[in-house]
């Protein structure tokens, strides 16, 4: 899968939203500038693709899968309370 070709066919639809912190996407060329990355998710019952925003991505690799995840989950739960 290209994903600059998998960003631009999500961008026309005009709902692309980053997985994890619901950032929204920009135009397709933008979002290929920014380093906006698709990734595929195996496990997930409906969404087999997800998007990422570069913040998250560069998040993900400083902090670690794990270390990425608890520290959204606690951002969520700041956010709802
Ligand atoms: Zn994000």
């Amino acid at each position: 899968m290209k994903v600059d070709q998998a960003l631009r066919a999500i961008c026309s639809t005009g709902k692309g939203r980053c997985w994890y912190c619901d950032a929204k996407l920009p135009h397709a060329r933008e979002a290929i500038q920014t380093g906006w990355d698709v990734q595929r998710i195996d496990q997930h019952p409906v969404a087999s693709i997800i998007l990422v925003c570069p913040t998250c991505l560069q998040l993900k690799a400083e902090l670690g899968e794990a270390g990425f995840l608890r520290n959204l989950s606690l951002r969520v739960t700041s956010v709802t309370c």
